[in-house]
C-alpha cells in the first residue's frame, strides 16, 4: 500500500524498521536512511530482508533530504533521528510533497528547551499542502496521548487529574547507561521540572518532587516528577484538566551518577576548548557511555507506563488506570533491542500505518490525541504492547 522512509537507524530506528517488515500489507516499500549507513544496511541483515533498500543522508541539511526524497517518493517519512532534525525533515517533506511522523519535538542543539510551537508553526504549510504531520508518536509522548484520548472518549465526560507514570524497572547490569540516547536523555532530566495546575505552569528544581509509586507486577518505586513535552499539547486539547503531571521513576545508583556526572562539568552542553578543539562534554560523554543498543542481551525486568487519570462520568467521579507493561528480554528476542527502543518504535509503526490506511490523514500538523484512538488502540494489542485496565482503583496521586 505505501513507501515508507525511516530517517535514523539507531536503537528506535531499529525496532521501527523491524516491525514496518512485520507488516508487508500495509508497507510495500521501505528505505533506511541515516548518517551511518552501515548501521542501515546491519539493520537490513538482522532483519533478513534484502529487499529493504538503504542510504546515507544528512538530516541536518534540507538539501541532501529533498533529494533522497526526490530519489525514492515516499509516502510517509518516520522520523527517528534525534529531535535536532525535526525541523530539516519538515522542512524537505513541505518541498517534496511527503507526509511526516516523529517521537520527539524539536530542540535547538544549544538549549535544552522543549516546546512545540516550532512545529505547530508548520501547521498552516502542511495544511495549504495537503500533507499531513503527526508528532510525538512514541510511548511518552505517544500512546500516552492515545490513552488519554481514549479515557476521554470512552470513559469519562470530563478529565480533570491526568498523571503519566513511566517505570522502568529493569536492570541492564551495567554501572550507569542512559536507555536512549544519551545526550537527548541526560538534557531531558537535568532540567527544571514542570506541572499544570489550574491554569498555570508550576516550576520546580530538577527532579525535586518525588514519592513511591506502585506499579504493576513491579511494586513501589521511587517517581520523580519531570517535565514532559506532552504535557504542552494535552492541557490544551483537554482544557478541562485542572492538573497534569509526569513521573519517571530512576534507582539511587543513576541518580547518583547524574549527581556527579553534573558536579564535574560532563552534562555541560556549550562548546569548551580542549586541546585546540571545540568539544561539547555531553557529547564527549556520549562517545564514552554505553551505547544504549547494546544494552538488550542482558536487560531483565521490565518497563511499565500508563496513564492515571481522575475525573467526571456521568456526574460521578471516577478513576482509571490504562497502561502497558513491556518484558525487555522479549523486546530483545523480537527485535534485538531492549524494551525502551521497543515501546517507542512499535507505537511510531502504528502511527505511520494509521496514516497509510486513512484513519489518521488530515492535512496540518496534529498531536496524536487529535486523532481516534480506537484503531490506534487495537493495534497496539496486535503489535507487541497490549494494555490493561485498572477503573476505581487508588491511583495513589
Ligand atoms: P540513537 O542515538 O540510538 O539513534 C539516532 C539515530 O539518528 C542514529 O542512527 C544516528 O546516526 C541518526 N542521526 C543522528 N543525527 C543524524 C543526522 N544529522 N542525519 C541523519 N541521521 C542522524 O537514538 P534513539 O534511537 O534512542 O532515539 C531516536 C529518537 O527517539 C530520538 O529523537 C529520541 O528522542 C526519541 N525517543 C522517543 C521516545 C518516546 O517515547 N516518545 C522514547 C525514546 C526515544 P549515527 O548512528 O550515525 O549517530
Amino acid at each position: 500500500m505505501a513507501k515508507v522512509l525511516i530517517i535514523g537507524a539507531g536503537g528506535v530506528g531499529t525496532v521501527v524498521a523491524h516491525k514496518v517488515a512485520q507488516n508487508p500489507d500495509v508497507f510495500t516499500d521501505i528505505l533506511i536512511a541515516s548518517r551511518t549507513k552501515s548501521k542501515c544496511d546491519a539493520v537490513v541483515k538482522a532483519i533478513g530482508n534484502p529487499a529493504i533498500r538503504t542510504a546515507q543522508v544528512d538530516a541536518d541539511r534540507v538539501d541532501e533530504l529533498v533529494k533522497l526524497f526526490n530519489d525514492f517518493h515516499p509516502d510517509i517519512v518516520i522520523n527517528v533521528a534525534l529531535p535536532y532534525q525535526d525541523l530539516t525533515i519538515m522542512e524537505a517533506c513541505l518541498q517534496t510533497g511527503v507526509n511526516y511522523l516523529d517521537t520527539a519535538n524539536y530542540e535547538p542543539k544549544d538549549v535544552a528547551h522543549f516546546e512545540y510551537s516550532w512545529q505547530w508553526a508548520y501547521k498552516q504549510r502542511f495544511e495549504e499542502a495537503g500533507l499531513t504531520a503527526i508528532l510525538g508518536c512514541g510511548f511518552d509522548p505517544g500512546v500516552s496521548g492515545v490513552y488519554t484520548a481514549y479515557a476521554a472518549k470512552h470513559h469519562f465526560d470530563e478529565i480533570q487529574y491526568l498523571d503519566i507514570v513511566d517505570c522502568n524497572a529493569g536492570n541492564h547490569h551495567k554501572a550507569f547507561a542512559t536507555n536512549f540516547n544519551p545526550e537527548i536523555n541526560i538534557r531531558e532530566i537535568t532540567q527544571n521540572g514542570r506541572y499544570y495546575e489550574n491554569g498555570q505552569w508550576i516550576t520546580t528544581k530538577p527532579l525535586e518532587i518525588h514519592k513511591a509509586l506502585t506499579y504493576p507486577n513491579i511494586g513501589p518505586r521511587d517517581s520523580y516528577l519531570l517535565y514532559h513535552e506532552e504535557l504542552e499539547s494535552l492541557v490544551k486539547n483537554f482544557p478541562t484538566i485542572k492538573r497534569a503531571r509526569f513521573w519517571m521513576t530512576f534507582g539511587q545508583e543513576y541518580l547518583t551518577h547524574l549527581r556527579v556526572i553534573q558536579d564535574i562539568g560532563m552534562a555541560r552542553i556549550d562548546p569548551i576548548d580542549y586541546n585546540g578543539m571545540k568539544i561539547v562534554p555531553l557529547q564527549f560523554l556520549k562517545a564514552v557511555l554505553p551505547n544504549p543498543q547494546d544494552l538488550g542481551e542482558n536487560y531483565e525486568g521490565e518497563t511499565s507506563i500508563g496513564c492515571r487519570i481522575r475525573g467526571l462520568k456521568d456526574g460521578k467521579e471516577r478513576t482509571y488506570y490504562v497502561y502497558n507493561n513491556c518484558s525487555h528480554q522479549a523486546a530483545y528476542r523480537e527485535t534485538g533491542m531492549q524494551g525502551v527502543s521497543y515501546t517507542t518504535g512499535v507505537p511510531a509503526m502504528i502511527g505511520a500505518m494509521m496514516f497509510v490506511k486513512g484513519l489518521w490523514k488530515r492535512p496540518g500538523v496534529w498531536n496524536v490525541e487529535e486523532f481516534d484512538p480506537d484503531p490506534f488502540m487495537e493495534q497496539l494489542n496486535r503489535q507487541g504492547l497490549p494494555w490493561h485496565e485498572v477503573f476505581d482503583g487508588d491511583l495513589e496521586l
